[in-house]
């Protein structure tokens, strides 16, 4: 079944993990002690995330192929960035040709990171919305998911727009969507609401990354327009000089913030691995023990610790 099914069915909220290609040597040994740790929770799904330079593409798709041959529902991120129309068919030719039946269809940003503005390939791809019919025309039974924005999109001041061109992009074809990291569960629910009013009923996946440093409050809210709320960020800072207490804090907040989405019924949760697995096995173990009725980990599961 495809990523599309399993929401469809709505049995139980999904579990998935995201993971980023290696790009050097420690990268490779990092990434497979994540996925060794992380691979018996038993995920709905994984995905691998894509970058603008070529070398980095070809790792995506090699990491992609390895994880569908061990069996695993793999998502391929596909981005429009520095690319040509030709080079984006040949990418989901090479997807389609190894197996990856799930694309991740999302515009990218330009080389620098976000901030920096956006500019079409001359013979490229404006937008996401393209980029998910051009998926969809070069491999039909690919199961297509994008991008959301719950605290709206850094170059977007109008989260009405941004509800607006998600459901155009579930009218090109995407399935399910999955979103930027947040940490108000208000923000994803307004956008859920938005969407559902304009009459569209694509599943939301919340993205899920657990604030792990006192450093990264500011990082986030500059590079992603992240919204931390004052009371969690006033928590963290009283103990900032105290690393164990920050990420405590850091879990707690992230496991109470996804207990709120479960039960406001977000359809699954996606974790943002950063290519390790500690944050995200505390997460999910201290999870399941609020929220038994998940029962998505495996009875014998056992917390490994690792990096
Ligand atoms: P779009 O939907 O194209 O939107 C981009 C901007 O253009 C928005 O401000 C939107 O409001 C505006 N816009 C779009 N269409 C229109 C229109 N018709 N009219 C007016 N305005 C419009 N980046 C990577 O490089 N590699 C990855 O693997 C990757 N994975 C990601 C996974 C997830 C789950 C998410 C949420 C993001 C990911 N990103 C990745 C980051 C993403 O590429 C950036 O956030 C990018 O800036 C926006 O992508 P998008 O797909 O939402 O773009």
């Amino acid at each position: 079944p495809t990523i599309a099914d399993l929401l469809a069915a709505g049995d139980r909220p999904l579990h998935s993990f995201e993971f980023m290609p290696p790009r050097s040597e420690d990268d490779v040994y990092r990434l497979w002690s994540a996925t060794d740790a992380l691979v018996p929770m038993a995920p709905d799904f994984i995905s691998v995330t894509y970058g603008a330079n070529g070398s980095r593409r070809d790792r995506t798709l090699r990491c992609t192929q390895h994880m569908v041959s061990t069996g695993l529902r793999t998502v391929g991120h596909l981005t429009c960035v520095v690319q040509s129309v030709s080079d984006l068919e040949q990418m989901v030719a090479d997807y389609a040709e190894s197996g990856v039946n799930h694309i991740l269809a999302v515009r990218g940003d330009m080389p620098g990171g976000a901030g920096q503005p956006w500019v079409a390939h001359p013979e490229g791809l404006p937008n996401a919305t393209e980029l998910v019919r051009l998926v969809k025309r070069v491999h039909p039974e690919a199961c297509v998911g994008v991008g959301a924005f719950p605290d709206g999109h850094p170059e977007s001041a109008d989260i009405d727009l941004d509800a607006r061109i998600l459901v155009d992009k579930a009218e090109a074809g995407a399935s399910f969507a999955i979103t930027q990291l947040f940490f108000l569960p208000s923000h994803y629910q307004r956008l859920v609401d938005r969407v559902r009013a304009m009459g569209c009923d694509i599943p939301i996946i919340p993205g899920i990354m657990p604030i792990a440093s006192y450093g990264q409050i500011r990082r986030f809210a500059e590079l992603s327009g992240t919204d931390v709320p004052a009371e969690l960020v006033a928590r963290i800072e009283a103990v900032k000089e105290d690393k164990a207490a920050v990420r405590r804090i850091g879990l707690e907040a992230a496991v109470d913030m996804c207990c709120e989405l479960l039960d406001s019924g977000a359809p699954g949760l996606h974790y943002y691995t950063l290519n390790r697995s500690r944050a995200t096995t505390e997460l999910r173990t201290m999870l399941a023990r609020r929220r038994p009725q998940l029962a998505d980990l495996p009875a014998d599961f056992e917390a490994t610790p690792a990096a």
